[in-house]
């Protein structure tokens, strides 16, 4: 689902390199978005609908235009991934932050402190006070108040601690939970789950830390972090701050995951963090990076093929270490290249 902006361009990057590693993922197109919105179809049309009813996963580009930003959410581009997030129940948000090598100096921190950053934020994303009910503003004896109610139930903090020690297992076996139970009520039954669970993985490493100090810690020693585990306000800042110390959202992919499939087959929707920067649409000089790498992990999550996916990333390395740069990305007087040469790149280190 190409979708807006610079959506169609990264996917259809994307979907070169996906198809180049294996020729037998069928692939269809369909539209989203403000593209569906302007051939006179809902946001996320039915048929979009049923065709991820029949699919492994989803390779998603962007949704979101300017001209649509005053409307209620139900006509605007973004009600799409509303929709599949809710429908597919995705609770699982995967963000891998990564600085290539060589390209430490894009980063707002300073380069010793940025190299071989390798890290993952896993955020629980159905639960906690973006959807806990009572959620209103109200007049109660003539003053205005308002509430948010931060809920969450053992199971749904057990299935989200089950992807983050059996990702952690597949790297440097180090989980650090993020939480606010010095002051929090579901903190502390998340702490409890945490710590249960961790008896059921004894290889792997559990630290806790609370969310404030975990903010300082992300820029005073992200090298320190492998996965990180959080709900889902907490996750939403923390993801972001991981985010921008690699120095360009167009590197970034991600993958949210949910109750459908089996193991092997878990349904997914892989994006890139970043939105549809209009600034850069049809211009070929948006980095496609992380629309790839959002390939590479439908690959490892959707379809149980960690070595394929392990390609991807592999070229995409190689392409930095030999100094190919989008612009996003180059450095300030230095040469850089288009979203199409990029990928031609990648292509031809597979
Ligand atoms: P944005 O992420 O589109 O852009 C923020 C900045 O990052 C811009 O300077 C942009 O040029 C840059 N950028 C983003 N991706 C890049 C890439 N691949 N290569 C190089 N630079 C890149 O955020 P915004 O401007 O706040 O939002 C634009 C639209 O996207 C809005 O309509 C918003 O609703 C939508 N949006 C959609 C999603 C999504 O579909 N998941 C996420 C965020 C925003």
């Amino acid at each position: 689902m190409p979708g807006d902006g610079i959506g169609p361009e990264v996917t259809q990057c994307a979907a070169e390199v996906l198809r180049h590693v294996r020729p037998d993922v069928e692939c269809t197109l369909a539209p989203v978005g403000a593209a569906a919105l302007a051939a006179g179809l809902p946001a996320l049309p039915a048929e979009t609908k049923a065709l991820c009813d029949r699919s492994d996963a989803v390779l998603f580009g962007s949704v979101g235009l300017p001209e649509y930003d005053g409307l209620p959410l139900a006509q605007r581009p973004e009600y799409a991934l509303f929709v599949l997030r809710r429908d597919y129940e995705l609770y699982a948000n995967l963000r891998p932050v990564r600085v290539f090598p060589g390209l430490e100096d894009a980063s707002s921190l300073r380069p010793e402190i940025v190299r071989g950053l390798d890290l993952i934020v896993v955020r629980e994303l159905t639960g906690g006070i973006y959807y806990g009910r009572p959620k209103e503003q109200r007049t109660v004896d003539g003053v205005e108040e308002a509430v948010d109610t931060m809920i969450y139930r053992a199971p749904e903090i057990e299935r989200i601690a089950r992807i983050a020690f059996d990702l952690a297992r597949g790297r440097r076996k180090h989980v650090t939970s993020v939480d606010k139970q010095n002051i929090l009520e579901t903190s502390r039954l998340w702490r409890r789950v945490v710590t249960e669970m961790s008896a059921q993985y004894p290889d792997v490493r559990l630290e806790h830390l609370l969310v404030d100090n975990a903010a300082m810690q992300l820029v005073a020693r992200p090298g320190d972090f492998d996965v990180i585990l959080t709900e889902n306000m907490f996750g939403d800042i923390l993801s972001d701050e991981a985010a921008i110390l690699t120095g360009s959202l167009g590197t970034l992919p991600s993958a949210s995951l949910g109750s459908r499939g089996s193991a092997g087959r878990q349904f997914g929707l892989y994006e890139p963090i970043g939105g549809t920067a209009p600034d850069l649409a049809g211009k070929d000089v948006a980095n496609p990076t992380a629309a790839i790498l959002s390939a590479a992990m439908l690959l490892r999550h959707s379809l149980a093929d960690d070595s394929s996916a392990a390609r991807i990333e592999r070229a995409v390395d190689g392409a930095y270490a030999d100094g190919l740069r989008t612009a996003d990305v180059a450095r300030s007087a230095g040469a850089h290249v288009s979203t199409r040469a990029f990928t031609q790149a990648v292509l031809a280190r597979l």
